[in-house]
Parts: structure tokens; C-alpha cells; sequence
């Protein structure tokens, strides 16, 4: 389904679409709110790029000093060059430890690895332990958003599933006793396992550390129970120094919930005695994006979903209608370097109002990679009708008489022709949207009537 199409099924249910939009701008709200409580914050912002900016110059060197630093820690460092070798990775591990149940946090890029349906499929049982993400696992959704979730979903709607999956009293929707369920439910699965998989926030090439961010703890909850701990790694959350790391955390949280600081910012450097700690540096893609110079910067981002609450499509058409892992306007930038053709609609899921990069901590130019995208995907998969009217409204604005005249035209046209010739679907620009009222006359038929 195109971007617009799953965003028209998602409108279909207007009161929600309108709490969705109204819920989101509330987290954007509290973001800008937080951040102007920060006199340096554009400082921060600016000097954020810059890291990342030097990172992406000299990742190769970032990275293989941070393995090397890693091992020396006693961490076991494996590379994937797509999701693939990653599951495979992940598994062989597992079957090493004889271990059929596993608990994992919040990680978009085990999402983007499709790691749960391989494991699953492996015979191995799979608990998402994010409370967003165990909401949407027990629906067989993936998330809609990248730091909320479950953000599509009401009170109503969990404490429904709730009552089906954990058997909690029907009909109560207060969120302390649905979250207290939810707790009780997973730490029985958090006793059982003994292998934990986590995301990775930022890796620190100058320790060899990786740091885990969560506002609910259940990294923490999960590792410290196994015996095995798999932090799974995309190459670009490499970071050069510790002292870095303050930069980013003053800016993440804030750019992602409002909040001045995530709960639980765990580093972790080395595993404690008879356990282990696996990292797996996954590209899937980013070295690619690396090389598309118009395109490199986005792999600045920090996954902080900031683009995503101010985006006014993506908050009006929900994070499902992209299709794509990450969804919103970061998403739309990196999915068609991944599949040009699958996700062609996505750049254009944008009004290219520009508040995604302004609201971005790192100062990504998301507005500008999506024109940019626009132009490549027009190139080799452009409607054909679209292509068409541009050529030939490029020759009707060359000629100020062809101009009156089809001006004359298509005004008539639109009294008096019936909505479904105006709306048919070759008419690219009438889709999904209502064409202006046609006035009475034209501009300059005003000004020379008004001119004094
Ligand atoms: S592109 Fe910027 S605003 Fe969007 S998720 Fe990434 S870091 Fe956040």
C-alpha cells in the first residue's frame, strides 16, 4: 500500500486520527518547552552535529577502535553487514547457551532486522519487555512510532487486551493498575531468562563502553538477571569520547518525551564475573547511505522521534501508513535508500514545512534530503501524469497568451465540468485533496479594475 493509501484507511477513523494529531503535538509541546529552559540549546544542538559530522568522516577508525577497546573489556565484538547475518549471529548465540526464551528491550534495529519473527521461527520464545512494545508484541503490530510505540493505541484499547492477555478485571482502564499487571507479568519472564537483548544508544570508541537509555529500566532488569547479555548495534552510534556522551543526553531525552533526562542511562564496560557480553555491529544499509553524499547526515540521528511529533503528516496519518521500521520524516529519508521503489511515496509525505529540522537535535536537514529524494524517485519511478502536466504547464507559463487562455479554460472548466472527470484519478493533484473554489475573476482582471 502507498503512503497514501494506508494514511486515507488511517484518517477513515476521524476522532482517533484527530486524538493521535492532538497527542503527539502535546510531546512536541512539552519538548519545546524543556528546551527553552536551556540557555545554551542550540549550542548543544550545533556542537551534536559536529560530533556526529566527525564521526561519519572517520567511522571506520571510530569503529575499529572501538572494538579493539571493547575486546580488551572482555566483550565478544561481532560484525553484520545486514539483518540477516545479524539474526544468524543472534541465534548461533543462543544455541550455544541452549536457550529457548529470551527478554529483550526497546531496539529499532532488531525491529529493522525482523529478529523477532527469525527467532520465533527458530523455536525460540521472544518477550519484548518495554511496556509500549509488549502491548504492541501481544497484537503482532510492530511499533508505530520509534520511542512510543503503542502511541496509536487508547487506554480503552490496552485495558481490552489486557483483560484477554493477562487476564485483568474488565473494563478498568486505569493506567497504574494496567501497568502494575503489565510489571507482574513481565518479571516472571525477566527470572527466566538467561539471555537479555538490548539496543545500543551510544557505543564510545575511546572506552569501548556502550550506553542503554530506557525510561522504564527493563534493560537493566533483563541484564543484570542473564547470564548473557547481546547489544545489538547499528555502526552509527558510535560516539568518539565519554565527555561526548553529555552532549547527547542533555539533548535526547528532551527532543524525545520533554523530559530533562531519560531513567536509566546504563553504561556497560565489561561483564561482571562468568557472564558474558556480546555486541553485534550491524550496517544493513549505512555504509550505503554513507556514500550518498546528499543523504550521509542522516545517519546523525539519535532516534529520538522529535521529527515525528511535529511532523504534521506523520502525526495525521500515523506511523502504520509509512510501512517502513522507522516511520516520520527521518524514516522517509532513510527507507529508500534501502528500496527505492517499495517506499517511493514516502518523501513526499511531506508538507517540506521544515519543522522536522528544526525541531531535530542534531540538525539533520531532513526537509531538504526529502526534495532531495523527490527528484531521484521522480527520475526513475515519477507518475506518468504528473510528469506530463509539468511539461506541459512548463510551456503555458512561457507564454503569457497561452497562459490567459488556459487560465480562461480551465476556470470554466472547473463550474461546470462534474466532480468525477475533476476528481478522476488521472488527475494527480485532485487526489486526497479538494481544489479551490474558482473566483470570479481573475487577478488581473481585479487589479485593473481597482487600480487607482
Ligand atoms: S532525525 Fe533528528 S529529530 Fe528525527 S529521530 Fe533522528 S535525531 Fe530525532
Amino acid at each position: 500500500m502507498s503512503h497514501p493509501q494506508a494514511a486515507g484507511e488511517f484518517l477513515k477513523d476521524h476522532p482517533k486520527a484527530k486524538w493521535h494529531d492532538e497527542t503527539l503535538w502535546f510531546v512536541r509541546d512539552k519538548r519545546d518547552r524543556i528546551s527553552k529552559t536551556i540557555p545554551e540549546w542550540e549550542e548543544l544542538r550545533n556542537l551534536a552535529s559536529q560530533i556526529k559530522e566527525n564521526v561519519l568522516s572517520k567511522l571506520d577508525e571510530y569503529l575499529i577502535e572501538f572494538e579493539k577497546n571493547a575486546q580488551a573489556n572482555g566483550i565478544h565484538v561481532h560484525w553484520a553487514k545486514d539483518g540477516e547475518e545479524h539474526n544468524q549471529l543472534v541465534l548461533e548465540i543462543l544455541r550455544k547457551q541452549n536457550c529457548t526464551a529470551i527478554v529483550k528491550s526497546k531496539s529499532i534495529l532488531t525491529e529493522e532486522c525482523h529478529l523477532n519473527p527469525y527467532l520465533e521461527k527458530n523455536g525460540i520464545e521472544v518477550v519484548d519487555t518495554d511496556l509500549g512494545e509488549r502491548i504492541v508484541q501481544f497484537l503482532n503490530q510492530p511499533p508505530s512510532h520509534i520511542v512510543l510505540p503503542a502511541i496509536h493505541l487508547k487506554k480503552g484499547e490496552i485495558s481490552e487486551l489486557f483483560h484477554e492477555k493477562l487476564h485483568t478485571e474488565k473494563g478498568n482502564e486505569d493506567p497504574t493498575y494496567l501497568t502494575q499487571a503489565a510489571r507482574i507479568h513481565l518479571r516472571e519472564k525477566f527470572l527466566g531468562a538467561k539471555v537479555a537483548i538490548t539496543g545500543v544508544n551510544f557505543g564510545i570508541a575511546e572506552t569501548g563502553e556502550f550506553v542503554v537509555c530506557t525510561n522504564e529500566g527493563n534493560a537493566d532488569m533483563g541484564v543484570h538477571l542473564a547470564d548473557v547479555h547481546i547489544a545489538c548495534m547499528g555502526i552509527e552510534k558510535i560516539i568518539p569520547r565519554r565527555k561526548d556522551l553529555g552532549v547527547f543526553l542533555r539533548l535526547l531525552a528532551r527532543s524525545a518525551t520533554g523530559q530533562s533526562v531519560t531513567n536509566y542511562n546504563s553504561h556497560f564496560r565489561s561483564p561482571s564475573p562468568g557472564k558474558e557480553i556480546h555486541i553485534i555491529l550491524v550496517d544493513n544499509g549505512r555504509t550505503a547511505q554513507l556514500a550518498r553524499e546528499k543523504f550521509r547526515n542522516s545517519l546523525k540521528c539519535i532516534r529520538c522521534g522529535a521529527c515525528m511529533n511535529t511532523c504534521p503528516i506523520y502525526r495525521r496519518s500515523g506511523g502504520y501508513s509509512y510501512g517502513s521500521t522507522v516511520p516520520g520524516p527521518i524514516g522517509s529519508i532513510l527507507s529508500p535508500g534501502l528500496d527505492m521503489k517499495k517506499y517511493s511515496t514516502l518523501p513526499f509525505a511531506s508538507t517540506l514545512c521544515g519543522s522536522c529540522s528544526d525541531v531535530c537535535p542534531v540538525k539533520i536537514n531532513i526537509h531538504e534530503q526529502l526534495y532531495e529524494w523527490r527528484q531521484e524517485i521522480t527520475k526513475t519511478h515519477g507518475e506518468l501524469g504528473k510528469g506530463l502536466s509539468m511539461k506541459l504547464a512548463s510551456g503555458i507559463f512561457k507564454s503569457p497568451l497561452a497562459y490567459k487562455i488556459s487560465g480562461n479554460l480551465m476556470r470554466a472548466a472547473l463550474k461546470t465540468l462534474p466532480k468525477s472527470l475533476i476528481y478522476h484519478p488521472i488527475n494527480s493533484w485532485g487526489k486526497g485533496r479538494n481544489l479551490p473554489e474558482t473566483p470570479e475573476e481573475t487577478f488581473k482582471e481585479w487589479y485593473l479594475k481597482n487600480r487607482k
